[in-house]
């Protein structure tokens, strides 16, 4: 398989080309009285939140998500997070590994924070540059068909790090109008109270342009499904976002020395996400490639997932055996995956050669999903081929950064001359005069 063909399995459909399943698809045809694509049903929950506020929002969440909210339950309350704690506490090993997972995300975020600096300039003048978090974000995590804590930790952690001064959530209600518990009880032990029962097209558009009830955030960040997606780019310019982000993928690249059942069970772990998770294996060896085959099958029969890594695996998965290790290298850069794994003898001496990558797992002792729950980096990652243009979210997508120019008199005089020839140069006579005024020129 040449690396054009596989750069081309983890490049997606655009976002707004996306084909729903035939299941979605009569559902969303039944929802809303006539055919309509993904893009059609975003614009429409989209334009109607913007105009009509709370009143739209409760609409299309009874709609499609059939929970009647009102201004009084939408927000998440004392008594129900008291209930997740008593509900969470049932199996006190979650909320013990939620916690040391949290402290390892923490403290990865903290040393990514960046800093305010100023740097001396000649004639006494001050250059620099100011970071300061947004005002506020709304973090959307996802809860239509699964809960994630993990996307409460990995949105909340580094928003919190940066000092975001309000952080607002968003989470779909299940269909019985709650919050799953152990999602508030994330929420809660990294100090993130506001959070609003709603999902979807219409939660993106609420945080987006605020409501009566919701109010208005700077920046949305988040995973979700490809309604959220849609949503999200609809609403940019409004507010900022984090990034456009559709099915999970890996792209694990192995020599000779690597073991085919991590392998095997690594590609599982992503092919068991989504039918439409893409999980590929590149290596020199054809050892390796025919026992990873061969192991496959083995673990894939005693998953509880079967059907979905089946078909994942089916659809995109692949088992590529390549001339070279410099070949290996060069169709994972093509192919910038969300997770790349070097399973090699010295994965430090193919690390410089990787530019894109969302993030890099080196070494055996180090499968994808510790990257997911626990190590500290964040999981959060472009995929699609995006990592070409996209980084992982960190705490700087949570701070803006200001410039700080601070000249003195004699500075200005002995950077002026030049100033007011590029000022008149581009015919702005009154930019010229701010200069000449100072220095009497
Ligand atoms: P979700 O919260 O993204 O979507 C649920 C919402 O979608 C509902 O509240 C509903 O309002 C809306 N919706 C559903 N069907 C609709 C329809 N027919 N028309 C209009 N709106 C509709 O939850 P989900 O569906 O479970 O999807 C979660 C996604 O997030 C998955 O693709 C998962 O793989 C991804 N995810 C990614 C990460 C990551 O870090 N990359 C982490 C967790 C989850």
């Amino acid at each position: 398989m040449s690396a054009a063909e596989i750069a081309a399995l983890m490049k997606k459909k655009a976002f707004d080309e996306v084909e729903l399943s035939p299941r979605i698809q009569a559902g969303t045809d039944a929802m809303f009285g006539r055919h309509m694509t993904a893009a059609q049903v975003v614009d429409q929950i989209v334009a109607d939140v913007r105009k009509n506020g709370d009143e739209s929002l409760f609409y299309y969440t009874k709609l499609i998500d059939r929970v009647e909210l009102t201004p009084e339950n939408i927000r998440v309350t004392e008594e129900e997070f008291a209930e997740a704690e008593a509900e969470a506490i049932v199996k006190p090993e979650v909320k013990a590994a939620l916690e040391r997972a949290i402290a390892n995300v923490m403290k990865f975020h903290e040393e990514q924070m960046p800093k305010t600096w100023l740097t001396n300039r000649p004639y006494g003048s001050l250059l620099g540059q100011k970071v300061t978090p947004v005002d506020s974000v709304g973090i959307y995590v996802p809860g239509g068909t699964a809960a994630y804590p993990s996307s409460v930790m990995m949105n909340a952690c580094p928003a919190k790090v940066a000092g975001v001064p309000r952080i607002v959530m968003a989470v779909p209600p299940g269909k019985d109008g709650k919050v799953n518990p152990n999602v508030l009880v994330t929420a809660k032990l990294i100090g993130v109270t506001e959070i609003y029962k709603m999902g979807g097209a219409q939660a993106i558009a609420a945080l987006a342009f605020g409501t009566a009830t919701v109010p208005k955030v700077e920046k949305i960040t988040g995973p979700g499904n490809i309604f959220v997606t849609l949503a999200k780019k609809a609403v940019i310019g409004h507010v900022d976002i984090d990034m456009l982000a559709g099915p999970s993928e890996i792209l694990i690249v192995a020599d000779d020395s690597a073991n085919p059942t991590y392998l095997a069970a690594d590609l599982l772990s992503q092919a068991e996400h989504d039918p439409l998770a893409c999980a590929i294996l590149i290596t020199d060896s054809e050892r390796v490639a025919n026992a990873v085959g061969e192991e496959i099958e083995v673990q894939l029969a005693q998953l509880p997932r079967k059907e979905i890594a089946g078909t994942s695996l089916q659809q995109a998965g692949k088992i590529v055996l390549a001339k070279d290790m410099p070949t290996v290298i060069e169709m994972a850069n093509l192919s910038a995956p969300e997770h790349l794994e070097i399973m090699t003898k010295a994965p430090f001496e193919i690390m410089p050669y990787i530019r894109n990558a969302g993030a890099m797992f080196l070494g055996a002792y180090s499968p994808e999903p510790l990257g997911d729950y626990y190590a500290g980096p964040n999981h959060v990652l472009p995929t699609g081929g995006t990592a070409k243009f996209y980084s992982v979210l960190n705490v700087e997508t949570f701070m803006k950064k200001t410039s700080i120019i601070a000249y003195t008199a004699p500075a200005l005089m002995a950077a002026a001359d030049d100033i007011i020839t590029l000022a008149e140069a581009e015919g702005l006579q009154a930019h010229a005069n701010a200069i000449r005024k100072r220095v009497g020129k």
